[in-house]
């Protein structure tokens, strides 16, 4: 009894000390209010969290999905600071770097990576490619917060617009659902602090990954079958992110094991990772049932399920996403408008989509068209 007690003592305790670092750490932000931060990360939900964490304490965001863009949006406008993701399409994180580093006014610009894989070395890469710190993801507000205060420095006659200021607590209250703390595959707890609190991101998050993710099983069987591993590689790492974001780590770490299996082109275990990544996802996916967070969808005018778009057109959509190549999207996007009056509806609402970059979203509308063979 007395040793419960003072375990639960030493817990509240501990709690109390981080909410507290954390208030502090909010305040010492407020110096470095409308900075200008350049977000360089390919997972939609781990920008969906790190621009609402950045945003709420008064700094700027701008997104680039992958290396490639994170170089032009450097070289055409002025960061205080970059937050650079490592494995990202086309250019990856580290060589997005190298490369703004031969650049002459950016030799000092901040660059703090944001890395997932916790490995060892990892830390001596970035500091090699000229980075100047790192987080680990799922990203930790504290370590986030503080990693901005230590290199982040605004001139004293600065006079930045502030994009938004909000009330931190109202944030946080301002929301009438009740949440258990855990559920079977989902330490809530947990992903209320990677969200800092905000209960309407994480109840975002959630549902975003109970549309997102709930055929995850069959495209990772899929592509292991193929023998696809770049792309079971890819989808293993898109869903440890988004699983680790919101407090899911069993189902995390299944889907690590099988990212493991795919850099290292093993197939050795696959029977046990496939079932054991099944359980556990089935395990989440049950917990969100149970929480019914489901919003009503969004109604439109069309049905698109009664829209078909060519084959081809389909694939290249697909393909445009999945490599994060958004130019290509546009391109697919203007040639699905051009088809007919349907069509062109249902291109306009994908190019909204693309827009802001959501592409889980224009993923689960393609999935539900139909399809036509002929051009
Ligand atoms: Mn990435």
């Amino acid at each position: 009894h007395s040793i419960m007690e003072a375990f639960g003592g030493k817990v509240i305790k501990k709690i109390h000390e981080t909410e507290y670092k954390l208030a502090q750490i909010e305040k010492g932000l407020e110096k470095i209010r409308g900075a200008k931060i350049l977000l360089a990360e390919d997972n939609e939900i781990n920008r969906e969290i790190a621009i609402e964490l950045l945003e709420c304490v008064g700094l700027e965001v701008v997104v680039a999905v992958n290396g490639e863009e994170a170089i032009q949006q450097a070289t055409n406008s002025n960061f205080d600071c970059i937050l650079m993701d490592l494995q990202m399409p086309k250019i990856d994180g580290l060589a997005a770097t190298r490369a703004l580093r031969e650049i002459e006014n950016l030799s000092d610009l901040p660059i703090i990576a944001m890395t997932a894989n916790a490995m060892l070395g990892d830390r001596e890469k970035c500091i090699e490619a000229g980075m100047n710190d790192h987080v680990s993801k799922p990203v930790d507000t504290i370590d986030l917060y503080s990693a901005l205060l230590k290199w982040v420095s605004l001139p004293d006659n600065a006079n930045r617009p502030i994009i938004r200021q909000e009330n931190t607590n109202e944030a946080r209250e301002n929301i009438e659902i009740e949440l258990p703390h855990v559920m079977a595959g989902l330490n809530i707890q947990e992903g209320l602090k990677r969200t800092n609190k905000k209960k309407n991101l994480y109840l975002k998050l959630l549902r975003k990954f109970e549309n997102g993710y709930v055929q995850a099983n069959e495209k990772i069987l899929e592509a292991w079958n193929k023998g696809n591993m770049e792309e079971l590689e890819q989808l293993a790492h898109s869903i440890k992110g988004a699983a680790g974001n919101i407090g899911a780590k069993s189902l995390a770490d299944a889907a690590q094991a099988i990212e493991d299996a795919a850099i290292n082109q093993s197939g050795k275990e696959k029977d046990l990772l496939i079932n054991h990544f099944d359980q556990q996802l089935k395990e989440v996916m049950k917990s969100l049932k149970e929480l019914n967070i489901s919003e009503d969808e969004i109604t439109l005018d069309i049905d698109f399920s009664v829209i078909n778009i060519p084959e081809e057109l389909f694939a290249n959509l697909n393909e445009s996403i999945k490599l994060g190549m958004y130019d290509d999207l546009q391109d697919d996007i203007d040639e699905l408008a051009d088809i007919d009056s349907n069509c062109q509806q249902l291109a306009e609402h994908l190019k909204n989509l693309a827009t802001e970059r959501k592409t889980e979203d224009i993923l689960n509308i393609l999935n539900t068209v139909g399809l036509s063979k002929q051009k």
